[in-house]
Formats: C-alpha cells, sequence, structure tokens
C-alpha cells in the first residue's frame, strides 16, 4: 500500500522522477511509510520542513563522514 501522503509530498515527486532516488520510494513510500519522518510528523499535525527525509536527516546536512573529515 502506498502512503496516503504520496500525491501532495514533495519528495515522493523527486523520488519518482530520478530512478537514482528510487530506493528512497521503495523503502518508504510504496509500503513502509509509517516509519517515515515526514509522514509522522504529518499525522502530528506539524508542518513537515522541506528538508525532512523520511530517514529524520536533514536533506542539506552534510553526511556524517565529512564532519568527521572537518573536524580532524
Ligand atoms: S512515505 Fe514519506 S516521503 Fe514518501 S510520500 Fe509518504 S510522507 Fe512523502
Amino acid at each position: 500500500m502506498t502512503c496516503s501522503h504520496h500525491p501532495t509530498c514533495p519528495l515522493a515527486r523527486l523520488f519518482s522522477g530520478k530512478p537514482s532516488l528510487r530506493v528512497w520510494a521503495e523503502r518508504y513510500c510504496d509500503d513502509r511509510f509509517q516509519a517515515c519522518a515526514r509522514y509522522s510528523a504529518g499525522l502530528r499535525g506539524e508542518v513537515v520542513p522541506g528538508w525532512l527525509l523520511p530517514n529524520g536527516r536533514s536533506l542539506e546536512a552534510p553526511p556524517p563522514e565529512a564532519l568527521i573529515r572537518r573536524s580532524a
């Protein structure tokens, strides 16, 4: 079952438009949407920030490895 937020979710459009991002849709939108941070925030009535990824991380945030390299 697909996420009920799919028709209005900007990230869902992004995920389905790029084959390299399809894995996000497979991991969350197509079946495990209950685990999606965006879906959960929406259910709580929160404004869902555009930068919030399904795994709860920020779209703009550098990967943890980059932070480790910067501080070394
Ligand atoms: S699972 Fe998350 S990313 Fe996918 S459509 Fe639903 S709210 Fe958007």
